[in-house]
């Protein structure tokens, strides 16, 4: 165990400050708990939503949706874009809290905010792309197009490590698309929530838009499940751990709603003998130990060939040392707290089973004491392993790096894809063939597959998602709206026969 400095004021009283600038009026105290992983101390105590609240909510919600949804997509925008200029008026209050609320540096926290400025851009100007294809019809004097339309009342289950971006991700996309929220949160971040769900409000208020197409619950999976279960919520996208997704996703099925997938990733870095070794220690400490490996797409496996896995090793452990581990709010920390003792203990237990099954412990694993004993620092932790044992192929949500060797390209794709998510994925090399083998139909199995480029730190213009435990998913750019809304085949007949398809002759 090791000690750092610290320097923490009133956590709590700094919340209450940074709520009521952004507009939030404090809720009435209740059971649901926000503390800080900075010093593990509560920040404040709200009322959880009750199954009645969250009836309640949805009912708003799916009201409001038959208005919403007749109101012209770019007009629509305009509480997106107004949203857009609230978060960038407010970024360093809503990240400063982020990092209150989940421990995030400021840098990082900064970074979600800004991520949700982005997707309001992107979603600002997807409000007039929201294309359908015009098909040839096989008919003569016929058009054969499709067309979209909003699905309804989308629910938004949003994980702790992201506690904003990923919300804003669904619905400004969602809102564009002509669909109200109905968000619940992680309950380990209910402020930044808070915020967020205002400073929306406040957008949709501004620009004469009905406040009630956004709807903030408050609570535990309890609260969530209600969300699950209600036929009037057409879409449910949960962010989360594969464990949270297996339980909703068949009871979502169950009742013919739809299902949108961000799930736990177990993200690998392929580092080729060619790879420019310098780039890519930089590449992997930012993935491995950036947000103290509680990213969904944090770094936790290395493939490296034979040849420069001890160069590589050194190189990172040297790395690893110059971090520094402490208060996220301290300026040069670059390892924040984890989010409570649990995420301490399921490291812990992850490094025993990696050391019991013949692993090296190259660096790190040990505690930092920085605010006492009720929050949990650790050095970011680089493990060896002589082959993927099973605790390897988890997602275990804290800095632990397992570096695995290849001799074979050939092999280590098929260790990289020897898991059971398959979120991102990245190749190191300087060879083209390496690199093009990897992003091929045999190559990466996962939804994000980069080349030179760590595995974090996504772009909001991609689609972002991944395939098998990670869920499926897609979200934030490229075509991902296309979740939050129906299509619709036309036929238009403008002629005076009635051919039908197939060249079908059907006249009594
Ligand atoms: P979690 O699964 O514990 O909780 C996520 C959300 O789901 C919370 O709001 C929680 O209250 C809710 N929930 C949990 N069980 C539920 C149930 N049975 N019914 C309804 N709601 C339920 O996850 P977490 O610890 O907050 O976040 C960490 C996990 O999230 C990691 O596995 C990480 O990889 C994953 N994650 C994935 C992505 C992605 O985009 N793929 C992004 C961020 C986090």
């Amino acid at each position: 165990m090791t000690r750092a400095t610290s320097v923490a004021g009133d956590p709590a009283a700094r919340a209450v400050e940074l709520l009521s600038s952004m507009g939030v009026t404090m809720p009435a105290p209740g059971s649901l708990v926000a503390r800080t992983p900075i010093t593990g101390a509560a920040l404040t105590t709200l009322t959880a939503s009750s199954g009645a609240d969250v009836d309640a909510a949805i009912g708003k919600a799916a009201n409001a949706f038959r208005d919403w949804r007749t109101v012209p997509a770019p007009q629509r925008a305009a509480v997106v874009r107004r949203l857009g200029e609230l978060l960038r008026e407010h970024l360093h209050e809503l990240g400063e809290l982020a990092t209150l609320e989940a421990g995030k540096i400021g840098a990082e926290a900064r970074g979600e905010v800004q991520e949700m400025i982005d997707v309001c851009e992107f979603a600002v100007g997807l409000s007039r792309q929201l294309y359908g294809r015009t098909m040839a019809s096989e008919r003569p004097g016929h058009r054969l197009m499709e067309t979209w339309h909003p699905l309804g009342v989308v629910g938004v289950l949003s994980a702790f490590n992201f506690p904003v971006a990923v919300w804003s991700w669904n619905t400004a996309i969602a809102l564009v698309c002509g669909d109200t929220v109905v968000w619940k949160p992680s309950e380990t971040t209910p402020l930044t929530a808070l915020a967020g769900h205002a400073l929306l409000r406040r957008a949709a208020v501004e620009v004469g838009a009905d406040p009630e197409i956004h709807q903030l619950v408050q609570g535990a999976a309890d609260v969530g499940e209600r969300l699950v279960d209600d036929e009037r919520v057409a879409l449910l996208s949960a962010t989360g751990s594969v464990r949270m997704g297996r339980t909703v996703g068949p009871r979502v099925a169950a009742r013919f709603g739809r299902c949108l997938l961000e799930l736990g990733g177990n993200n690998a870095a392929i580092v080729t003998a060619s790879a420019d070794l310098e780039l890519t220690t930089r590449a992997v400490v930012f993935a491995a130990a950036g947000t103290a490996g509680q990213r969904c797409t944090t770094l936790r496996r290395v493939i490296a060939h034979t040849d420069v896995v001890a160069a590589l090793g050194d190189r990172l452990c040297d790395a690893y040392h110059q971090l520094r581990v402490g208060d996220p709010l301290e300026d040069g920390v670059l390892v924040g707290p984890l989010i409570n003792g649990r995420a301490y203990t399921s490291m812990q237990d992850a490094l025993a089973r990696a050391l019991a099954d013949g692993g090296e412990l190259l660096c790190g694993g040990e505690r930092v004491i920085v605010h006492g004993e009720e929050s949990y620092y650790v050095r970011p932790a680089i493990v060896r392993m002589p082959a993927q044992t099973e605790v390897v192929r988890e997602e275990t949500f804290a800095p632990i790096l397992y570096v695995l060797t290849y001799y074979d390209f050939d092999d280590a794709i098929a260790l990289h894809n020897q898991v059971p998510q398959g979120l991102s994925s990245t190749v190191f090399t300087r060879d083209q063939r390496e690199a093009e083998r990897f992003l091929a139909a045999d190559g990466s199995d996962c939804g994000i597959a980069n080349v030179n480029i760590g595995t974090s730190g996504a772009e909001i213009g991609g689609a972002f998602g991944g395939e098998k435990q990670t869920g499926g998913g897609r979200e934030s750019g490229s075509d991902s709206w296309k979740a939050y809304m129906r299509r619709a085949t036309n036929t238009i007949n403008y002629s005076t026969e009635l051919p039908l398809a197939q060249g079908i002759e059907f006249s009594p």
